[in-house]
């Protein structure tokens, strides 16, 4: 996995600003994976793909990731930090055994499988497509015989559960108390959503530091991005912005 320049930060943000978050996370582990081709990435299952997410974070921002959301009772603010190398060693211990249920097989969704339910509103029939998306059927099975048996909510629940084993970082749910009310809270962490927000931050930040400079000294966009980051901010701090 490669560190980006200043030139290249700034370009993968160009590139995926108006992308959905499924694909600017993929657009994010390609642009430092050279070598993994697009189809492949969108092919990893989710934990792999949070597994890599978490290594850009650790490249690009260092391994502990701070946020905070809102109680859901009272809206106290609910900070929370995780360390990024837990996170990646969490991935390490993966069943990776397929998950099967009552004869039927399925392998582990995918960053595709997800896209493609993306516009399912419908909270009960999402996780239930995206079942029948990953179900690995006989040679002689045809469309219409899918998920012959149908499963119940158990069985839903007993498959999320040997998934969660085979691909644990596939979600990355963090447990909440809060200090006001008390109430506990279960919120999932959306990985590449997180990690897009803070590389718009430092895109947005990096071009601000080359309008400041180009402003102050008349210097090229490329010489100022080129410059390491104590010397920029030195020169930042000169012209007093
Ligand atoms: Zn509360």
């Amino acid at each position: 996995m490669r560190a980006l320049n200043n030139e290249d930060f700034l370009a993968l943000w160009e590139t995926g600003q108006r992308l959905h978050p499924i694909d600017q996370g993929l657009l994010a582990i390609q642009s430092s994976l050279p070598d993994a081709a697009s189809e492949a990435v969108a092919d990893w299952p989710l934990g792999r793909r949070n597994q890599a997410l978490a290594q850009l974070r650790v490249l690009y921002f260092g391994p502990q990731l701070q946020g905070w959301t809102t109680c859901g009772q009272c809206e106290e603010k609910l900070e929370f930090e995780i360390d990024c190398h837990a996170l990646i060693l969490r991935q390490e211990e993966a069943a990776r055994e397929p998950v099967k249920i009552r004869g039927q097989v399925f392998r582990l969704p995918t960053s595709r499988d997800l896209a493609s339910i993306v516009n399912e509103i419908d909270a009960e029939e999402a996780p239930l497509r995206l079942l029948q998306q990953c179900q690995i059927l006989p040679i002689e099975t045809t469309a219409f015989n899918r998920l012959t048996t149908p499963l119940s909510r158990e069985d839903i629940e007993a498959v999320s559960e040997q998934m969660a084993l085979a691909d644990p970082l596939a979600e990355i749910a963090l447990g909440f108390e809060c200090p006001n009310c008390h109430s506990t809270s279960q919120e999932i962490l959306d990985l590449p959503s997180f990690l897009w927000s803070e590389i718009e931050a430092r895109a947005k930040r990096l071009l601000f530091e080359v309008h400041a400079l180009a402003s102050a000294y008349g210097w090229a966009e490329a010489q100022i991005l080129a410059m390491t980051d104590i010397r920029r901010a030195t020169y930042l701090q000169m012209v007093g912005a």
